[in-house]
């Protein structure tokens, strides 16, 4: 029996799961990343977990590869971590090669928003498509384009940077130096900052979400807002793509219908109706699963390329 791990390298924390051959997670660990700690730190604690995982399974079964989704921007190939805005400690580092070494298994390391879409193309919200778009929203908003089953990294590999497309050009100033990014509308931080100019109370996005569904005017009017920004992103990815399934991840799509019914009802108004009548926006199906899946999903690709 051939076991993967698939880790979901985050902010701050690491998950882990035990992945079998029938793509069943058997068990998982977490841990907190404290990526200030450095690199060796960060490695030191996996290995510990990626021992205690292999201490559960039969005498006779091991693991035999892992794969990890880590924040961008990260290098697909080499699987070495760019400069990570909100983890300084283990950015610039060879950080799959070091990993693998320090394992003696082989490791396969992409972005974390891409790993998630592989893990929902394969086993979650696509399993029966060829073509689908994942967004993910949380604290950032990112995406990751599959093509007729392959993943789209673009020419110098910033496909995908959807979060940051202008859905009003006379909007917010957003932190990459443009203006009216969707994440500006969409990302937890976002919906704080617009209900609290609303009402003058800074809360999550998840206690604006309670308040939308108590009925609180302004938590639906700030989500409404957020659901039609993500409309308009979505219809200009289906017009040029041709993408029908559009599959939304991340904390801030626990909201569900708060967010996707504005963001179907505006991408009617942005494409054709042609187009619009085929596009599908659906919530993530496996949550937080989808970058363990995902991940161990890469790592089997090196078994059996
Ligand atoms: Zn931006």
């Amino acid at each position: 029996m051939t076991y993967t791990i698939g880790i979901d390298l985050g902010g701050s924390k690491i998950a882990l799961g035990l992945v079998g051959s029938h793509d069943e997670i058997v068990a998982r660990r977490r841990i907190n990343t404290d990526a200030d700690a450095g690199l060796e730190s960060v490695l030191d604690r996996i290995a510990r977990e990626v021992a205690a995982l292999n201490a559960e399974l039969p005498a006779d079964a091991s693991v035999s590869a892992l794969g990890v989704g880590a924040p961008g921007p990260v290098d697909h190939v080499s699987g070495d971590l760019l400069t990570l805005v909100n983890l300084p400690g283990i950015s610039n580092t060879p950080f799959r090669r070091a990993l693998s070494e320090r394992l003696s298994l082989p490791v396969r390391l992409n972005h974390d928003a891409k790993v998630a879409a592989l893990g929902e193309f394969h086993f979650g919200a696509g399993t029966d498509r060829d073509s689908m778009i994942y967004i993910v929203i949380g604290t950032g908003v990112g995406a990751a384009i599959i093509y007729e089953g392959a993943l789209l990294y673009g020419e110098s590999n910033s496909a995908g940077e959807s979060g940051h497309m202008t859905v009003d050009p006379k909007g917010h100033l957003c932190h990459c130096g443009s203006r009216g990014c969707l994440e500006t509308y969409t990302s937890g931080p976002a919906l704080s900052k617009h209900y609290a100019a609303a009402s003058g109370e800074i809360i999550s996005g998840d206690g604006i979400a309670r308040r939308a569904l108590n009925g609180d005017e302004m938590a639906l009017r700030v989500f409404n807002d957020a659901g039609r920004a993500l409309g308009i992103a979505i219809a200009s990815l289906a017009m040029t793509l041709n993408i029908e399934t559009f599959v939304i991840g991340g904390s801030v799509a626990k909201a569900g219908d708060l967010l996707l019914a504005p963001a179907r009802e505006s991408l009617k108004g942005y494409s054709f109706k042609a187009v619009s009548a085929r596009v599908k926006v659906i919530a993530s199906a496996l949550g937080e699963d989808a970058p363990i899946l995902g991940a161990a999903h890469m790592a089997r690709q090196l078994l059996h390329p």
